[in-house]
């Protein structure tokens, strides 16, 4: 087990199955010493405590196998998973990128919850061959029973599938939903929709689980709440990137540097001339690497009196051609974790397209 730090806070690796890291954000633990407290505070005899909290653990262990349904079939469409992150509100599986095909998605999106019934029908075909009962008795609760534990199990993951398909965006639901909104209306319109009718359950939750004291349920719908409004956002803004070519944005005119250029001119010149991101070039004009707003920001900060561009400079070099789509480009910068791409046609660089040029654009669009 190592600690590893993620864009939400650290979480803990627990293990990698199918090349897919597991990792469980910290908070999770509280929920773990909740549920152990609960267990030795409730009466319960010893067998029983055990019981109860293996329930609650086995319950995170069918998320994690509903999360992997996700991942497994992401894979099959080519989308990369990225972790699977359990919080006490649930698991979800990080995929790299949002499936380009409406069917791509309605097919992951139920794989999660198809994992559930599954596991379901199974117990149920042998409790209902063994003992002839597959529910639980839920107002007596009794961990310490085999054949009841198992009817627990059951019952959970019943009861994972029904909520995950519950169309409230971005749950499992919604993005069925979205998906098959997405084949008649586009993928923008559908996101609004499915966003639109994710938010008003979400809010049902929130009401609902306050009325009836259930936290987890607000927190739940408090996230839904924020997670479609940014799933939105994201898709709104990747349809504008799609529909743009690099020739609509690029700028023809920008400062070449030179790998021997002082800092000090350097920075005059990103103060002066307004350009945030620059093309460096050898002194046989051909593109070495890129200099990059970020590190102007690092470097006024220290003493930077001696240094020269190439010593700024990453090596870098994302190319696009004036007919590429911006979103491929997009993609390609993020990769390669540049700010700028040079824009090639006919063997000579003819303009620039950076990462501010591309934020006002789509400012611009999406007002
Ligand atoms: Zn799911």
């Amino acid at each position: 087990m190592k600690r590893i730090k993620t864009p939400t806070g650290t979480s803990l690796q627990i293990g990698t199955f199918w090349q897919i890291p597991v990792k469980i954000h910290w908070s999770f633990g509280f929920l773990l010493l909740f549920v152990i407290y609960t267990a030795l505070t409730n009466g319960y005899k010893m067998w029983q405590s055990i019981g109860f909290v293996l329930t609650f653990l086995l319950l995170f262990v069918c998320v994690v196998l509903h999360e992997y349904g996700h991942a497994l079939t992401a894979r099959k469409f080519g989308v990369v998973t990225r972790d699977i992150l359990l919080s006490p509100i649930g698991g979800v599986a990080r995929l790299e990128s949002i499936p380009e095909k409406p069917m791509h998605e309605f097919f992951i999106a139920l794989a999660g919850p198809f994992v559930n019934i599954i596991i379901a029908l199974i117990i149920g075909v042998v409790l209902a061959i063994s003992t002839g009962q597959i529910f639980p008795d839920l107002n007596k609760l009794r961990f310490d029973e085999p054949a009841e534990f198992a009817r627990y199990i059951l019952f959970m993951n019943l009861a994972l599938f029904m909520f995950n398909l519950i169309p409230a965006f971005p749950m499992d639901g919604g993005r069925v939903l979205r998906s098959l909104l997405a084949v008649k209306l586009g993928k923008n319109k559908a996101t609004f929709i499915a966003m639109r009718i994710g938010r008003m359950i979400a809010i049902g939750f929130i009401i609902f689980g306050i009325l009836y004291s259930q936290l987890i349920l607000s927190l739940i719908g408090l996230f839904i709440y924020m997670m479609a409004g940014q799933e939105y956002d994201q898709t709104k803004i990747m349809t504008i990137l799609a529909g743009t070519k690099v020739r609509d944005i690029m700028r023809t005119s920008y400062t070449q540097l030179h790998l021997g250029d002082p800092v000090k001119s350097v920075i005059e010149k990103y103060y002066r001339e307004g350009e945030q991101n620059f093309l460096v070039f050898d002194s046989m004009g051909n593109l070495s690497g890129t200099i990059s707003e970020l590190v102007f920001k690092e470097v006024l900060k220290g003493n930077s009196e001696s240094l020269t561009a190439q010593n700024l400079m990453s090596q870098a070099i994302v190319t696009a051609s004036p007919d590429d789509n911006l979103k491929d480009v997009t993609n390609m910068m993020k990769e390669k974790g540049s700010a700028i791409a040079a824009v090639i046609e006919n063997g000579h660089i003819v303009g620039v397209v950076d990462k501010n040029n591309i934020e006002n654009h789509i400012r611009l669009k999406s007002d």
